[in-house]
């Protein structure tokens, strides 16, 4: 029943396979010679199979283990280099009709104050990210056909992409709405959206059917087959995920890889992107109420093996995890995160008065954007507002070959410190801006084209200025 290119969730993510995905590394997690072909494989860094990387999972085997951490880190350095995307999640509207028991927004909840943004609003939530120095946004909202229709959604998308104000600009407006039509991806797709993001929560039919016991998107199929009608509407950048915490990670492991590799077998384009969030605290929410938390080490282990097994696939953590976690998670692969976010609705512009409680879950990393920015740049990484390759049409399959072409210093390196020397101009600390700008010029050298060296280091001398806006 198993079928990597069918079109039907139970046949792409067929139970019996990730079970026997399961039984496959149980049995082998301690046969070192399998061990050692997997890994010997993973450094070729063509990327592993469900099977082969859910044996790596399993396998508790210090020195290999440890093999596989170096291994992450050295594929990060490749194909990533050391810049680090920033964005931030942008809440419009919080009524939903679905009855998610794992989220305070849930239909049901009757004592969370439910707001959705008018497009005055949106225009004041918008200039609040930009002062920040915000380029690349994801607007979130909850599943209500009256209250958050598709036209909304189009309203507010627009309304974000012709705001003028200062030097600020939202270049990247990702969405994450919930499962829809092919009609209405194209819709997305022609006001100009980055990438469409919507988690799984889980792959395991039985547990999500009870997790998701009322609403729309109680049906697992027309949930776990969206990316599939994305794809169809012509979105060709598309983030998957799943909560960990509320199933075995062991299963969603193997499952998430086996979406990867249906979109790759089935559209020619793998995922986008991979978000890795784990269940936290809210209202009405006791994350202890699910029993399949995962410790951090699990988590890091988790992180380093979806590098490893999707190379291309970039790798976002949100500010539900702090600090000391996020940090681990930077060094073993993950490529972009959220700062300074509010996950109330309407937070940005002003804090939400105390009795009310619009967000979706606590934060943990509470810092500034430029106190992230500082944090980053002491720690070696180039933060990056970039948005480039989807102004460029390259997305999809175009954006694929310029990772597989290794062109990524030459395109990705500038671009993120062009973008950053606009945010050290525009928004910076004084501290940030002198670490920043030490930054710029060591990292410049970095740029092997000579030509592209040089073109960039002319457009960080017209950023200061006062252009913007340069890209590669
Ligand atoms: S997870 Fe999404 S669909 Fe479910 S209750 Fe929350 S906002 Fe609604
Ligand atoms: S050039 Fe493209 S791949 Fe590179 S950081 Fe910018 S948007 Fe991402």
């Amino acid at each position: 029943m198993y079928d990597v290119k069918s079109m039907k969730a139970e046949e792409f993510i067929a139970d019996e396979e990730v079970r026997a995905a399961l039984k496959y590394a149980d049995d082998n997690k301690d046969n070192m010679e399998v061990v050692d072909a997997i890994i010997a494989k993973a450094r070729l860094g063509k990327g592993l199979t469900h099977r082969e990387a859910s044996v790596l999972l399993a396998c508790d085997n210090e020195e290999k283990l440890q093999e596989v951490y170096a291994l992450a880190r050295q594929i990060k350095e490749d194909y990533y280099g050391n810049r680090i995307v920033l964005f931030a999640p942008l809440y419009l509207s919080n009524y939903c009709v679905n009855g998610c028991l794992y989220c305070p927004y849930h239909a049901k909840n009757k004592h969370i104050s439910r707001k959705k943004l008018t497009q005055d609003e949106i225009r004041r939530e918008v200039m609040a990210l930009q002062d920040m120095g915000h380029k690349r946004l994801a607007i979130e909202l909850g599943e209500d056909p009256v209250n958050n229709p598709i036209e909304y959604v189009l309203e507010a998308i627009d309304t974000i992409y012709n705001i003028k104000h200062k030097n600020g600009a939202i270049r990247r407006v990702n969405v994450n709405i919930a499962a829809t039509t092919v009609e209405n991806y194209r819709k997305l797709k022609d006001a100009g959206i980055g990438t469409y993001i919507l988690f799984q929560e889980t792959y395991n039919k039985e547990s999500y059917e009870q997790l998701h016991p009322t609403g729309p998107k109680h049906d697992y199929a027309y949930h776990t087959e969206a990316m599939d009608r994305a794809m169809e509407g012509g979105i060709d950048d598309v983030g998957l995920g799943v909560l960990f915490g509320l199933e075995s990670y062991r299963y969603e492991f193997a499952a998430l890889l086996m979406h990867a590799e249906h979109l790759e077998a089935a559209h020619g384009v793998g995922p986008h992107t991979i978000s890795v969030p784990r269940v936290k605290k809210a209202d009405d929410i006791d994350p202890s109420a699910f029993d399949n938390g995962i410790s951090d080490e699990m988590f890091e282990k988790i992180i380093a093996l979806i590098r490893v097994a999707v190379p291309y696939t970039g790798m976002i953590i949100s500010t539900r995890e702090g600090k000391a976690v996020r940090e681990k998670a930077l060094e073993l692969g993950i490529s972009q995160i959220s700062g300074a976010s509010r996950t109330s609705v309407g937070g940005y512009y002003e804090e939400e008065p105390e009795e009310d409680n619009s967000a979706q879950f606590d934060v943990s990393d509470r810092r500034t954007l430029d106190e992230v920015l500082n944090w980053l740049i002491t720690l070696g990484y180039v933060p990056s507002f970039c948005t480039a390759c989807y102004r460029e049409g390259r997305t999809g399959d175009r954006f694929m070959s310029l990772c597989k072409s290794k062109q990524i210093l030459n395109c990705c390196h500038p671009n993120a410190l062009m973008t950053l020397k606009e945010y050290l101009e525009d928004y910076a600390s004084e501290d940030t801006k002198k670490k920043g700008l030490a930054m710029i010029e060591e990292e410049l050298k970095k740029i092997p084209n000579e030509k592209v060296r040089k073109v960039a280091a002319q457009h960080l001398a017209e950023i200061s200025e006062g252009q913007r806006d340069f890209r590669f």
